[in-house]
Formats: C-alpha cells, structure tokens, sequence
C-alpha cells in the first residue's frame, strides 16, 4: 500500500482499537486509518468525527429499508419488555408462527415452510443439512455429494465453506474441508460480457458443466446444487441469461435438489422479494439473513419447499430433524422482521429496484471510460466497477479507490478490485448521482 497516496486518517480519536480482532478485515491496515460510524438515519451514516457517509452498499448488504426505522426500533423495544427469550426446542412462542406464514405469503410458490436461524451462514449450512437428511428421508440416502460454485459465497461455517468458492476463504482450511464436495465453474466472464446491461448475454452453457459433473459422479450421489443467483460478496457476479433457468432443468431432470442462496438478493435487491421471483426460476430451498430484519437484529431464515417438509412428516412421530439453534425464532429478530415486511410492504419497496433499474444501470455505465475501468456490472439495485489491478499487487487499486470514497463521503464495498454498489431500496435518483459522483472522483484521484 502506498501510504502517500492514501487519504488522511478520517478519524482522530484517543479510543482504544487493539482488542477487538474485527472479522474479514486488514486489522493493522483500519486501526492505523480506523473508519468508525457512531449513527445512521435514512441513507447517511455519520462518522465520529461528524461526517455524514452516503451508504453505498446498505450496510453490509442488509439495510435494505434504509437506517432508523422507528417502526424497526420501536417493535424492538416493546417485544424486549413483553417477552425477551422463549426457548424455540419443544415450547414456542407466537411470533415465529406469524412471521412464517408472512414470509410464506411472499415466497417462491411452494416455498412456504420456514426454518429460522441467525445469520447466513447458519441458513447456508442448514439448507445443506435438510438437502442431505431429504434424501435420506425419502430412500435415496447414496445422495450424499454436493456441488456448489466457483467464485460462491456461503458464509463460514464448514458446510458454507465447503460449497463456496472463493480461494482467501478456504484456503487456511483446505485439509478440513467437507469431503464430497465439487463445483461448477463461475459465470464471470469479461472477455465477452465485459459491460453489459443487466443479464449478460453470454455463458447460459456454463450450466450445462452440471451435467458433466453428474455423469462424473452419478446422479444418484447427488443431494444438492447450491448457487447464489447473483454472486455479490465475489464483487457481483451475475448469471447469463438462461443460466438459472437451464440449471433448473437438469437438477430436475436427475433428482437433484436445487438451493438458492439469496442472502443478498432477498428482501428486493433485484427487484421483486426474490431472484427467483424476478428471474422465474423456483429452487427447492432458499436461503435468506440480512434484509430480512433490515438488518437490524441478526436473523436468517430457510425457505423450505412444503414437498420436502412433508417427506419429513411421515417418518415416526417424533423430532423430525436433528437441528437448531438457542436462538432460532428469537422474539426480537421476529418482532424486528415482521416490522421490516411492514415497511418493505408499506413502501412498495420490492419494485424499487425494478423502478430505479434502468437509471441505475444508465448512471453506472456511465463511469466506463474512467481510468482503468475494466467492467461494469449492474442489475437491480446492485453494481460492481471492477478496475484492471494495480502492477504492485492486485486489490490495492481496488482499496484505495474504497478508502477515498469513506474520506470522500461514501461507503461501498471493496472486493480485490471490485467496487460494489448495492444501496438503500429507498435511495432517489439525485442521490444516486451524488454516490456515483463520488466514486468517479475518487477513481480519478486513486486508480
Ligand atoms: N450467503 C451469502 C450469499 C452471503 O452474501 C453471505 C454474507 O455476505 C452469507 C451467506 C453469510 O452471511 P452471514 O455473514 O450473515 O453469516
């Protein structure tokens, strides 16, 4: 990193930062330049030292509705005084049952029995299990492989881990991986998508590298495909067109289950409540965390198909499935999430993206011919401006482009040398401007 170049320290304060070891992050690299945010409201963070931040990617992907929502907090705080934990093991409280059936309502037709958790990792890893213990359930216990994708995230947890596909994040634990586990490759492909508008247009036979893997290992070892239908934490990866459709027909074709993780793109990313919905392509399993609550009590929830929840049913009358969590169902997160379908119902906030699409995708291309800029990629409410990788070392453009932003007042995500884009549903064209204006200057400034 080339210090000189670096913005200066948007933070000077006396706090003590060495004990926290803060996840997913160059520690020595923050707490010599830390970026702390101390308040939120509506699409603005406020630094400690008073600057307001245009958030640029909804926090971490999950504050879909926008920071401060009364209705969030306020249901929160009353749930807190009327009942602050129930076990979820064999007793139960109301609120899971209702926010159940509200997400029900919302889903992927089928898709209306809901297994809760809290984060996306934890829905990843119990998506994997309820594929497996299917299969078992209905006789097809040789069923034991899964596949997942290059490039994939599924958070941390080993099964997660296992099925993704992002090289930094396994590599460490490579020997304790889960065995039996292949991919298929990723769908990026700049050389003949390079900015494409939406979907691109070509890579739909990446899907059919499905069925080598199947005549490699024999369908009837397959429990399960797990793809995110766009790849966000990659730095937005996005399926060709017929892609998610075509992977659909052959995991049918061979008993195969399919596993949609939309921990990012639920909750209206893309436009409608899901991908599946806005790109009709119906999974057997869903994952979803973050927008969820809008972020704001961790919580992830597992649509499960009711065929499948059914085959479970008729075993003996006993615990169907040897799985959960203390805090599954948490009065809090429900009370939190019940708030947020209010407000994303409320607001009609599942067609925003779909509204803001073209203005959205208009507004990034723009950016193209800036200096080193090697793709752009835009779909729904989400972008990513990849820029060709410093000669020094690949991610340092990338990070330094991501530090001017904060310094500039703008927060994005950085991966390698990917900026990604993914704000607020409740953001406004003159504020998309401004963001963009923003990562523009400090394109110019950094790259
Ligand atoms: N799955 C996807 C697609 C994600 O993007 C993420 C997080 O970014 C996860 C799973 C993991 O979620 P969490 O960090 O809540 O465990």
């Amino acid at each position: 990193m080339n210090r000189e170049n670096t913005p200066p320290s948007p933070v000077a304060s006396a706090r003590n930062l060495d004990d926290y070891w803060m996840p997913f992050t160059a520690n020595r690299q923050f707490k010599a330049r830390p970026r702390l945010v101390e308040s939120a409201e509506g699409l603005y963070y406020r630094s400690v030292d008073g600057r307001q931040i245009l958030d640029g990617c909804s926090g971490l992907w999950c504050c879909n509705a926008g920071h401060g929502r009364r209705e969030i907090s306020e249901a929160v705080a009353r749930q807190i005084r009327e009942l602050d934990y129930a076990p979820s093991f064999q007793m139960g409280h109301p609120l899971p049952f209702e926010l159940a059936e509200r997400l029900g309502a919302i889903a992927p037709p089928g898709l209306n029995k809901l297994f809760f958790t809290n984060s996306g990792s934890e829905s990843a890893d119990t998506a994997l299990k309820i594929a497996l213990a299917y299969q078992r359930a209905i006789g097809q216990g040789t069923r034991t492989r899964l596949i997942g994708r290059e490039l994939g995230y599924h958070g941390v947890g080993f099964g997660g881990l296992s099925v993704g596909g992002m090289g930094g994040n396994r590599k460490a634990f490579s020997a304790n991986l889960l065995p039996g586990v292949d991919h298929l490759p990723h769908t990026l492909d700049i050389a003949r998508n390079a900015f494409s508008r939406g979907l691109p247009e070509f890579g739909v036979e990446k899907a059919d590298e499905l069925e080598r893997l199947v005549a490699l290992h024999g369908a009837e070892n397959i429990a399960a495909v797990i793809v995110e239908p766009m790849s966000g934490s990659a730095g937005v990866v996005l399926p060709p067109l017929g892609y998610l459709q075509r992977l659909r027909e052959i995991t049918r074709k061979h008993g195969i289950l399919l596993i949609f993780d939309e921990v990012i793109t639920g909750f209206g990313r893309i436009g409608e409540a899901f991908a599946a919905q806005r790109w009709g392509v119906t999974p057997d399993i869903l994952t979803s965390a973050k927008g969820l609550t809008n972020g704001a009590v961790p919580m992830g929830a597992v649509f499960v198909h009711q065929d499948i929840f059914e085959a479970f049913m008729q075993g003996p009358d006993g615990i169907e499935l040897f799985h959960g969590y203390t805090y599954s169902g948490h009065p809090l997160a429900c009370a939190a999430a019940l708030a947020a379908l209010d407000i994303y119902q409320g607001e009609n906030l599942f067609q925003r993206a779909i509204e803001l699409e073209d203005y959205w995708c208009d507004a990034l291309l723009s950016l193209r011919d800036l200096p080193h800029v090697v793709d752009i990629r835009c779909v729904g409410l989400v972008g990513a401006v990849q820029l060709a990788p410093d000669p020094a070392g690949a991610g340092l453009r990338g990070y330094r482009v991501f530090e001017q932003c904060f310094h500039d007042g703008a927060m994005l995500r950085c991966t390698g040398d990917t900026l990604a884009l993914a704000p607020p549903l409740i953001i406004d064209k003159a504020e998309i401007d401004r963001l963009l204006e923003i990562l523009a200057g400090a394109i110019r400034k950094m790259a």
